[in-house]
């Protein structure tokens, strides 16, 4: 049976904006000490802005932000949405003949009969695409029209106001290491992982190398205590799942990460971590 000072946790937890699906994800959490963040959406606002375009073999601004706007025409990606909101125009559907997003990569195109690429670089690489190696503020993604290097966009995010607080809350809670683990660049993720106060940071990951991270960390814990896995859900589902507790931010995610998540945080706020780690070292009080 299960005790009753776990509803009262699980209630209190809910009244936070925290679901906790179970009471073992309950006691879980109250032995959590190590706590792995995904970046984007997560830590990061997830809302990303165009804050340069830089051409190369004869392109112009306007050709690069519209291949690019079109080439993502289909894809959800904050980058995505960031160059589409740039281009500002109405996308003209049929022009688009073909589609291909490449998780942790980017995506390919065809418009018309044009071939377009926009990506990380990962992507040119896969494709032997010659290119600059940027050392900038914000994400790089690479455009190519017809196997031509045409330039890059240069989109950047900021960190959500509670990410820093919410670090600071689980070192002050005894939490060993609070770390992050991302697709992005190792300059975005040193840059951010300094300005929040994060132990350790993991960059230019795939959404399996993510996974293997998880299982590094294990490795690190004692048998009792237990690892943390907080996502959006965007590409990170399979995550979700492999951790002691996945948890699930923000209730507009994938439906799918939120099914596969054992804690679901409603509001988009790292901070809520802190406090459900709080509430449920208080039940496990009252329980035993
Ligand atoms: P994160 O771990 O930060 O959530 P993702 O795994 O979603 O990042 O993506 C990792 C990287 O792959 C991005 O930083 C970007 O460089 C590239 N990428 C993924 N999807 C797209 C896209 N639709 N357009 C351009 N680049 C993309
Ligand atoms: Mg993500």
């Amino acid at each position: 049976s299960i005790p009753l000072g776990y509803f009262g946790g699980i209630g209190r937890a809910a009244r936070e904006g925290i679901l906790v699906k179970g009471s073992n994800f309950l006691d879980a959490l109250s032995k959590a000490t190590i706590v792995a963040f995904d970046k984007t959406g997560t830590l990061t606002k997830g809302v990303f802005k165009v804050t340069k375009i830089e051409t190369r073999n004869g392109f112009s601004k306007e050709e690069i932000i519209k291949f690019a706007a079109l080439a993502e025409a289909h894809s959800n990606h904050p980058i995505a949405k960031a160059i589409k909101e740039a281009y500002g125009k109405e996308i003209n559907e049929a022009e688009i003949k073909e589609h291909e997003e490449i998780a942790g990569h980017g995506v390919r195109a065809r418009i018309d009969s044009i071939e377009v690429m926009v990506g990380n670089d990962r992507l040119l690489h896969k494709f032997n695409i010659d290119h600059d190696t940027c050392h900038v503020k914000g994400t790089v993604a690479h455009v190519v029209v017809n196997g031509k290097y045409a330039g890059y966009i240069v989109i950047s995010d900021e960190i959500k106001e509670d990410a820093p607080k919410a670090v600071r809350e689980l070192k002050r809670l005894g939490v060993k290491k609070v770390v992050m683990v991302t697709g992005d660049s190792k300059d975005v993720a040193e840059a951010i992982a300094k300005q929040i106060g994060l132990d350790e940071f993991y960059a230019e990951l795939l959404p399996e190398d993510k996974v293997e991270i998880i299982e590094k960390l294990e490795k690190e814990k004692k048998d009792d205590e237990k690892i943390v896995f907080v996502g959006d859900g965007i590409n990170d589902a399979p995550v979700i799942a492999r951790a002691d507790i996945g948890v699930a931010m923000g209730a507009l995610g994938s439906d799918a990460a939120i099914e596969t998540a054992d804690v679901v945080i409603m509001d988009d706020k790292p901070s809520k971590l802190p406090i459900g780690i709080k509430i449920a070292r208080r039940t496990q009080r009252i329980v035993w």
